[in-house]
């Protein structure tokens, strides 16, 4: 069953969107698993991707932002922030923290479930190209995979809270809104995005790489978006890749959220394929069946 979607986010999740770079960086500060030790926390990592059944983390330690932030090239100077320990991510640069956390952390999901038919080709295209360049069993977790498709599309990460969209992607690099704000639903009170959300964005920017801009969504917009709204035709665009992470994590992670998370992270899909105008034939915004969000037992 569909959840409710009466959001009015995604109308405005992707601004200055473009400029698709196939580019790959030097090698990484932080190696993908030298990434995960030093944001473990206890015994918990680095399963999960870091975030506990109530959507929040298990903490996150200085070291670890810092390692984050030097694997992104987070402006912390525009952020106004600096590497510092959390557990409730509550500021732009905490939530971008977390966001990527959540993306590069164990989703207990193969690489190949994640690139399996039915996925976007504009993702599966560039999965090959990670695969024999850097090389990754096929049974590896998925988010060794996320790890090297954002590392290899994003090389700096700044706040601009004057830009309309929530994100915005040019050249490698991730113009971050004021993301504390999801107005959610209209004419509530601000609210942060969810972690699950913004990872669902970092996603989306890292597909801009990938892919390049949307189109109108014109006829297409519905009830909750405007006609000129950033919309894509089909699947093979940001919103189609954003929407097939979510639909792996939440299918992956929905059994031990706390049910009201997991709906979340469907709505937050829901979102994505709002924006997708040709969607019928996409298992991803079609999936609905295969998610379980009945709560950890
Ligand atoms: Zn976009």
């Amino acid at each position: 069953m569909l959840p409710a979607i009466a959001l009015i986010i995604a109308a405005a999740p992707c601004g200055g969107c473009g400029d698709p770079s196939f580019q790959y960086h030097g090698p990484v500060k932080w190696p993908y698993e030298d990434l995960l030790a030093v944001c473990a926390t206890g015994d918990t990592v680095p399963d999960r991707s870091f975030l506990t059944p109530a959507g929040d983390l298990w903490g996150v330690a200085p070291e670890c932002a810092d390692a984050v932030g030097e694997t992104f090239e987070i402006d912390w100077d525009s952020f106004g922030e600096e590497p510092d320990s959390f557990t409730d991510a509550t500021t732009p640069a905490e939530l971008v923290v977390a966001g990527f956390l959540a993306v590069l952390g164990h989703q207990d999901i193969a690489v190949d479930e994640t690139t399996r038919d039915g996925a976007p080709e504009v993702l599966l295209t560039r999965f090959d190209d990670l695969q024999s360049k850097y090389g990754f069993a096929e049974s590896q977790d998925a988010g060794a995979l996320w790890y090297q498709l954002l590392t290899a599309e994003i090389d700096q990460v700044v706040y601009n809270p004057e830009i309309e969209a929530i994100m915005s992607y040019g050249a490698g690099r991730v113009n971050v809104g004021d993301i504390t704000d999801a107005l959610d639903p209209p004419g509530s009170p601000a609210q942060s995005f969810t972690i699950v959300e913004v990872a669902g964005f970092l996603i989306h920017e890292a597909a801009h790489g990938l892919h390049g801009g949307h189109i109108e969504c014109g006829e297409a917009a519905g009830p909750f978006l405007d006609e000129d709204s950033n919309c894509d035709a089909n699947a093979e665009g940001a919103y189609g890749v954003q929407a097939w992470w979510l639909y792996d994590w939440t299918r992956s992670n929905g059994k031990w959220l706390e049910e009201g998370v997991c709906w979340g992270s469907t709505r937050a899909l829901a979102d994505a394929c709002m924006c997708i105008i040709e969607r019928d034939d996409y298992e991803a915004c079609n999936g609905w069946d295969t998610i379980e969000c009945e709560g950890p037992e």
